[in-house]
């Protein structure tokens, strides 16, 4: 047996449940989703599917058909959307998974599913961001005659901001619901549950806000990086520290190594800037992040010691403003080498 990673992400499973039911009553009569593509935003798709599940959310979104064979088989009473569609050498297997179906993007993928014998699809309406889905002012050419949609999207460029944009995509979506039939209208990511309630529809799709990553009150921090000091050591007075010696230390410095660096997505925005913490004292960031290492000023922790973990200070707005990333970004980001803890 390997023995536990130096680093690894502690995942607290109330803050995600609870996150979940936040959103969910915000959603009003609408049925709350989750967005779980990107493995889960970094956290583990699985997981995160068993924990929200369980909390009761039964719709979840994937971007890929890779994405959708990793959680299959998909337990029963669940739907996964698969949101970036499906093309003709990936039909055969997209029928094959139980549980999951496409979110058809274009007349031609309409058509394709169609001959393919149809069945419940999901669609995707593009109402002004230009990116994915049948462009609002096409539905017309949509072959329409027996397709069975589930649940008809359409998606929110600028739902973080106070936007002309957002009414008018909901003007536009709300036409679109009055021209094609569908079991179930879905607008909202997390931040379009914000806008009220003429953006909830049946369905709202939040992602970010699940992991929390939108400043909200009733939203918890959920991800906590936990990293192990391989080493401690002072600086003299006038030494650099790490690569381009960016630092000098004016008088002599406890300095401890940490076992995280920019290929763990601790990216090198946070030079100089980011923050680990033990038991309660700050531990600036010294000098350049590496690919594997973070070098740390310690002075204010005399007891800590090689072998010690440290939290990294990972919540999202305050890093999101420390590195230049966003929240997305932040957690996206988390590599592979973290053992991911769920407590
Ligand atoms: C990613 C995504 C979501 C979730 O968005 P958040 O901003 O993370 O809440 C919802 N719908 C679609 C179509 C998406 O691509």
């Amino acid at each position: 047996m390997a023995p536990p990673a130096p680093l690894r992400l502690r995942i607290d499973t109330q803050a995600l449940t609870e996150n979940w039911r936040w959103l969910a009553r915000q959603s009003g009569a609408a049925a709350c989703g989750a967005a779980i593509k990107a493995d889960g935003y970094g956290l583990g798709a699985h997981q995160v599917m068993t924990k929200l599940a369980e909390a009761g959310c039964r719709d979840f979104f994937v971007a890929t058909w890779n994405e959708a064979l990793a959680l299959a088989p998909i337990p029963y009473g669940l739907t996964l959307s698969v949101l970036h569609g499906v093309m003709p050498d990936q039909i055969a297997f997209a029928r094959s998974v139980a549980g999951a179906r496409p979110v058809l993007c274009s007349a031609a993928q309409v058509a394709l599913w169609r001959h393919a014998g149809g069945g419940a699809c999901d669609v995707m309406v593009d109402t002004g961001m230009n990116r994915l889905g049948i462009d609002y002012r096409e539905i017309a050419q949509l072959p329409r005659d027996d397709l069975h949609v589930a649940t008809l999207l359409s998606h929110l460029a600028c739902a973080d901001e106070d936007h002309p944009l957002n009414e008018a995509q909901r003007v536009r979506f709300d036409a679109v619901r009055a021209a094609i039939s569908a079991d179930r209208y879905s607008l909202a990511n997390s931040a379009g549950i914000l806008l009220g309630q003429g953006y909830h529809h049946d369905l709202t799709r939040p992602g970010i806000a699940l992991y929390g990553g939108l400043p909200a009150e009733g939203l918890r921090q959920v991800v906590v990086p936990q990293v192990r000091v391989l080493q401690r050591r002072r600086a003299r007075a006038g030494d650099t520290v790490g690569y381009s010696a960016t630092f000098q230390a004016a008088r002599d410095t406890e300095l401890a190594t940490l076992n995280v660096g920019y290929a763990d997505g601790y990216l090198r925005g946070f030079s100089g800037k980011g923050v680990a913490m033990a038991d309660g004292i700050a531990l600036p960031v010294i000098g350049r992040v590496s690919m594997d290492l973070l070098i740390v000023d310690v002075s204010a922790a005399p007891d800590l010691r090689e072998g010690d973990w440290v939290d990294i200070n990972y919540d999202l707005a305050r890093a999101a403003q420390q590195s230049g990333l966003s929240p997305y970004e932040l957690l996206t980001g988390l590599g592979r080498r973290y053992d991911r803890i769920w407590v």
